[in-house]
């Protein structure tokens, strides 16, 4: 692309919403250029099973589900891009988006779908020992714990249906909540309650992960234990654990458009009920600005109602300018 090249429409991201809104964008002949970010699929590439996404009755796996949206995409036209953005300018138009690989380029119009992180529990041990028995993902890491005991910490969907994945593998889960009722979803419950390998430590904090090893003979340390504190009785405990492995939610990533973009307290990116953000021509869907719904479903409508607005806003621009196209989407964040 030359220099002066404009992008109509570019998508930060490639989660449910980023890879629907590029399929949506694709077929209205817009070109889309998306950039996968560094996690490529977003949350749901990671998840072991998907089954409650409509038109799959028998369930597919997280991959499979991420590689049929690329695919589709592509199929239209999408142009999918391995890179990262480090730095957007909203503050000019065309927008200027910078990527790690040293590309700038110009659009339009932005369609931001970041998505969101898995949270940090933030107790001493958790960072050192990541990768070392400390894990976010029950998909991934499941394997390494063939036989061995294991703590689940959060009390949420994720949590329980992690906590039956590695179920799979490991002899023992203990599912560790702050609390003594579950967040998760009945049916999710219902399972994990009626499945024999998993315990539960209600009303219970995780304060510290402890290792043995890496002491800098060469062995790699590995997490033997966390230590438990019981909320109610305020009783610790030493409670032995090959792995700890971590869902206490997400946080949305929105750094990248600190001073750009309206984010709100809890850092999600603030659009009206049309996906707008808070600059005309920048628009934002899934869970960079959804902190309720959050599932594969939610987040594909969001991006896919996202690219209809895009659409829209771009006849306006083309017909009548950027100020023109501006009120009329600018107006409700
Ligand atoms: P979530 O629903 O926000 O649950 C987070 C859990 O972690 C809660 O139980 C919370 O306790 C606990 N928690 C938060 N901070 C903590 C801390 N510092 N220390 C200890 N515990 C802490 O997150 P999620 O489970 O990741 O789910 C996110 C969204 O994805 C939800 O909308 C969920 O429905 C969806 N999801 C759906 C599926 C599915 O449909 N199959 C699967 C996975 C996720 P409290 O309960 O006390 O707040």
């Amino acid at each position: 692309m030359s220099d002066n090249h404009v992008e109509q429409v570019i998508i930060i991201g490639s989660g449910p919403a980023g890879y629907t809104a590029a399929l949506y964008a694709a077929r209205a002949d817009l070109s889309p250029l998306l950039f996968t970010g560094n996690e490529i699929g977003g949350q749901v590439a990671i998840t072991y099973e998907v089954e409650n996404y409509p038109g799959f009755p028998d369930g597919l796996t997280g991959p499979e589900l991420v590689e049929k949206f690329q695919k589709q995409a592509e199929k239209f036209g999408a142009r999918i891009q391995y890179d990262w953005v480090n730095e957007v300018d909203f503050s000019q138009h065309p927008f200027v988006v910078r990527t790690a690989n040293g590309g700038e380029h110009r659009a339009e119009s932005v369609i931001v779908s970041t998505g969101a992180t898995h949270r940090k529990l933030d107790v001493p041990g958790e960072k050192e020992y990541t990768g070392f028995g400390v894990s976010y993902c029950g998909t991934c890491d499941g394997f390494f714990f063939r036989g061995k005991e294991v703590i689940v910490v959060g009390g949420g969907d994720s949590a329980l249906e992690e906590g039956i994945f590695l179920t799979k593998f490991a002899a023992k889960v203990t599912v560790v909540h702050r609390r003594e009722e579950l967040r998760a979803s009945k049916i999710l419950q219902d399972r994990a309650f009626a499945n024999p390998k998993i315990e539960y430590k209600w009303n219970t904090v995780v304060e510290r992960i402890n290792a043995a090893g890496g002491d800098g003979n060469g062995t790699p340390p590995k997490v033997v234990s966390a230590t438990l504190r019981n909320l109610k009785t305020g009783e610790v405990e030493d409670f032995r654990t090959d792995g700890v492995f971590i869902f206490v939610g997400h946080t949305p990533n929105s750094q990248l458009f600190q001073g750009q973009l309206a984010i709100d307290e809890a850092g999600y990116v603030q659009t009206d009920r049309r996906y707008h953000a808070s600059v005309p021509g920048v628009f934002a869907a899934g869970e960079i600005q959804d902190p309720v719904f959050r599932q594969v479903i939610t987040s594909a409508g969001q991006g896919a109602a996202a690219a209809m607005q895009v659409e829209k806003f771009l006849g306006e621009l083309k017909a009548h300018g950027y100020h023109h196209a501006a009120v009329e989407h600018g107006l409700a964040v």
